[in-house]
């Protein structure tokens, strides 16, 4: 618990760095948030998620800063009663964890709808690149992980999107 606290604190002094944050951020499960992939997985099991995941998500909470899921898991009832066991359910003010064939684009799409946040003002991490792609061509910062979300990642991802909005605002004009 402690180990959380810490991550959390320092996510919340990074959050403190950016004049402009996402109003979104938006996670893959599978080996973004937690290490497996649940349809390898039991119901019973008891799940854990990545180091620096609860930390993270508590950071966003804190700051006011919706979370999100895009998931591609085909077993989501495994999925939602992981997230129930590791309590972070309630944490998420959009889930969509559906199989498609396309690159996570739909899931955007709905979550989009349920939150009115547009697509440029949202964060997404995730373990797959063809995620990524398809997703940034959509205007969404996307981050590739490799070992799950990680203080490391959640910097490069407020530091991308940082720029990516200066980049599409800042044209022209810049304010100070
Ligand atoms: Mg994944």
């Amino acid at each position: 618990m402690e180990e959380v606290q810490k991550v959390k604190d320092e996510a919340l002094q990074m959050l403190g760095l950016f004049q402009v944050l996402p109003r979104l951020v938006v996670f893959d499960l599978d080996y973004t948030l937690w290490p497996f992939y649940c349809e390898c997985r039991s119901k019973r099991d008891t799940p854990s998620l990545f180091p620096h995941s609860r930390g993270i998500l508590h950071a966003l909470k804190d700051k006011g800063i919706d979370a999100a899921i895009a998931s591609k898991s085909p077993t989501p009832d495994i999925a939602k009663t992981f997230l129930d066991k590791l309590s972070i359910t309630s944490m998420f003010v959009s889930q969509e964890i559906f199989y498609t064939g396309t690159h996570k684009t739909d899931h955007f799409q709905k979550i989009h709808v349920k939150t009115g946040v547009p697509f440029n003002s949202m964060l997404f991490f995730d373990d797959d690149n063809n995620n990524i792609r398809g997703v940034s061509e959509m205007g969404v910062t996307s981050i590739l992980v490799r070992k799950g979300v990680t203080l490391g990642a959640f910097r490069e991802g407020l530091t991308k999107f940082y720029q990516n909005w200066n980049a599409s605002k800042g044209k022209g004009k810049r304010h100070t």
